[in-house]
């Protein structure tokens, strides 16, 4: 693998352009030593709140917590805002582990289930009204499947009770998602905020603090250090409950600053284009299939492709060759998929230059 090469995998990925800057510029001013009980640390906390939330346009009456993962969130949504039951979106890995993880927290976890590679129909599901939270993974980071926003407005219309959460780990910041529509949205920066991994973003609204209080006061746990009571609590001091990632939380205000700077909507459209160019290429392609048929359920930001002829560790070590890593397939998919992710750092240059070498390769040859 070349020093200079580029990854186009779905996370982690290639850093922000700006990201070896940032931390250098921290080092140099000892921002991993600082107290993070200090007035330096307040302003750095403060600093990136504001910025995020600018950057994916979330209402003032939102908050926004850090954490150490997005796992973490799973299992703290669970935690803090259901006493009894859930009810999942199921699509691929992560949608999976998102519902496998209210079973582990002897929550009753109901499901609607479809098949790798597919979205799902809203009009065929039925959620039971006893369900107190809906889990949507609004991008299925393993196949590459988006969960159109209109349909998980849909679903809220119909559920004004429960609490709607969407894992957007791999869709942020180029979801455009109205935040009145759902109660709470989550993702670590590893993926398209282009960071260094260990750092999670928590955003909630009121509904979900009540919910919390509400199990508290019943008496149920609703876990320790990391609870929504106790991350706010320290979240409106521009603090957290134990030491965070202060350097990840510099950095993620740097580069929210920066992404703020050259505008999401620019950002939005440059995303579109390189989706749209990739996925026709592979289209057109007679040794590729594209996993996800439905054009709207589609991601723009994790491109899913099946090879049809040879396997993808040929065209996966060809492409590295020339300095531009794609990612495998998930798990059991690794040797008949690739997937290629399309993030704010990855230029339309080096995706005019990899749908090229795209275009060249045969498998035959190649095999
Ligand atoms: C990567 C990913 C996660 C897990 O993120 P961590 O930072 O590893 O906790 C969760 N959900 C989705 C959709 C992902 O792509």
């Amino acid at each position: 693998m070349a020093n200079n090469s580029i990854f186009l995998t779905p996370g982690p990925s290639e850093l922000y352009f700006t990201v070896g800057d940032h931390i250098q510029k921290a080092l140099q001013d000892k921002i991993p030593s600082i107290s993070h009980r200090s007035l330096y640390y307040q302003d750095i906390h403060k600093f990136a709140v504001e910025q995020v939330k600018q950057l994916l346009n979330v209402p003032d009456d939102y908050h926004l917590v850090f954490t150490n993962s997005a796992t973490e969130i799973w299992e703290r949504l669970i935690q803090n805002c259901v006493e009894q039951e859930t009810y999942h979106f199921v699509n691929g890995s992560f949608s999976t582990r998102f519902y496998e993880f209210a079973g582990l927290l002897n929550k009753k976890a109901n499901k609607t289930e479809a098949e790798f590679g597919y979205g799902f129909d809203m009009s065929k599901v039925e959620i039971p009204d006893s369900a107190e939270m809906i889990c949507f993974t609004q991008n299925e980071t393993s196949s590459g499947v988006q969960t159109p926003k209109e349909d998980i407005y849909s679903i809220r219309a119909k559920h004004p009770e429960a609490i709607i959460a969407v894992d957007a780990v791999s869709a942020v910041p180029f979801l455009d998602i109205d935040f009145k529509m759902i109660d709470s949205l989550f993702f670590s920066v590893q993926k398209g905020m282009g960071l260094p991994a260990g750092l999670g973003v928590w955003i909630f609204n009121d509904k979900c603090i009540k919910k919390a209080e509400t199990l508290s006061q019943k008496g149920l746990s609703i876990g320790t250090y990391h609870s929504i009571p106790s991350l706010l609590k320290n979240g409106v001091k521009n603090m957290t409950p134990a030491t965070p990632n202060v350097l990840g939380i510099y950095v993620l205000a740097k580069v929210a600053e920066d992404m703020n700077r050259k505008g999401i909507n620019v950002i939005r459209k440059e995303t579109i284009y390189k989706s749209s160019l990739m996925y026709s290429i592979l289209d057109q392609h007679p040794d590729f299939e594209l996993l996800v048929e439905e054009k709207s359920h589609r991601s723009n930001t994790v491109i899913v492709a099946k090879v049809v002829n040879g396997s993808s560790s040929n065209i996966i070590k060809y492409l590295s060759e020339k300095g531009l890593n794609i990612g495998a397939g998930y798990s059991k998919y690794k040797n008949n998929q690739i997937r290629i992710a399309n993030f704010p750092t990855h230029s339309k240059e080096t995706f005019l230059q990899l749908g090229d070498l795209i275009k060249e390769y045969k498998f035959k040859e190649g095999a």
